[in-house]
């Protein structure tokens, strides 16, 4: 058990709901081997309570936190400063205090294309197709912008929120013209072209795991050296990634994207290496037993 004292410094992770976060465990465990003297504790914050509980978290003393669901828009204009990556995602799951008030990033997006970058790949001719448009799709989008695609072809259930994804890059116009949005039915068509192909609809999260985002069928159009990768980290492997090995592809689940994001907070509030293995571990372990 860690001895907490006077001196001990605070992180954390506000959002309603959190108790069911995963980031206590992966940041105590390497807070644990890295002997700093901190601990991340979960912070219920409910919306109407956000702007408070920022000005509070900061007279206390917190070093830096994560957001979660519902506040990784909100918090936006509540910060002194937001970093250009998180002003193209339009949310910010990171925060820290730079002396003058907290400044904001957006980890999911380094954590996103770590396994990518690990495959070192020559990304720079490739097509990525994206199914979904919410939330993480935006981070996928700027990821993939960054490693230098070629092309991202969106496809959504619906086209106006479809509309609104592709208009909400007109501050990063590389991005916007790297970028094409599909209504849902031409999905099959489009199939044959993805060198990568990437879930970030919660189709196929615990505990649907028996639905996928597209078919064994629709599996079949994809290249034999495509990539499939899926945001959803339990179960593992989804039926969507097992529709993608049984027929011999290359397949990533969300477990290390979560693990990357993390390890990025951890690294901005301690400035100094962190234990990523111990942090996938106590993950898994939490996970899977
Ligand atoms: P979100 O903002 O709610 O977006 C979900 C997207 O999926 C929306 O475009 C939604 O379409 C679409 N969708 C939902 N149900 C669908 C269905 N039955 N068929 C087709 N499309 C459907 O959620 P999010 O924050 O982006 O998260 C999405 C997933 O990514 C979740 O499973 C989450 O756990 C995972 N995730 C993982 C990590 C990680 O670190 N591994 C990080 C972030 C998110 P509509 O808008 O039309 O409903």
């Amino acid at each position: 058990m860690k001895l907490i004292t006077g001196k001990t410094k605070l992180l954390g992770i506000i959002g309603a709901p959190v108790e069911h976060s995963l980031s206590p465990v992966m940041h105590n465990a390497a807070i644990a081997e890295l002997g700093v003297d901190y601990i991340y504790v979960p912070f219920p914050v409910q919306k109407v309570d956000l702007s408070q509980a920022i000005m509070g978290l900061e007279v206390i003393g917190v070093q830096g936190f994560n957001i979660t669901i519902p506040h990784k828009q909100a918090i936006m204009n509540l910060l002194s400063e937001v970093t250009n990556t998180a002003k193209m995602v339009g949310a910010v799951n990171t925060v820290w205090h730079n002396g003058a008030g907290w400044k904001g990033t957006n980890t999911d997006v380094e954590g996103f294309v770590a396994p990518l970058k690990a495959m070192a790949r020559d990304w720079t001719s490739m097509t990525a197709i994206v199914l979904g448009n919410g939330g993480a799709a935006r981070a996928v989008v700027a990821g993939l912008a960054e490693l230098g695609l070629a092309s991202i072809e969106i496809v959504g259930r619906d086209r106006q929120k479809l509309l609104n994804f592709s208009q909400t890059w007109q501050n990063a116009p590389k991005i916007a013209q790297l970028l094409k949005v599909h209504y849902t039915e031409t999905l099959p068509e489009l199939l044959s072209s993805a060198d990568l192909l990437v879930n970030t609809t919660p189709v196929g999260m615990s505990p649907q795991i028996d639905n996928s985002p597209i078919s064994r069928e629709l599996m079949q159009r994809l290249k034999p050296d495509a990539i499939v990768y899926d945001l959803i980290y339990t179960p593992s492997p989804t039926k969507f990634l097992s529709f993608a090995t049984n027929r011999g592809l290359q397949a990533i689940d969300g477990l290390e994207m979560l693990v990357q994001q993390g390890a990025a907070a951890l690294e901005i509030w301690l400035q100094q290496p962190v234990p990523i293995e111990i942090m996938r571990n106590s993950l898994k372990q939490q996970l899977f037993g």
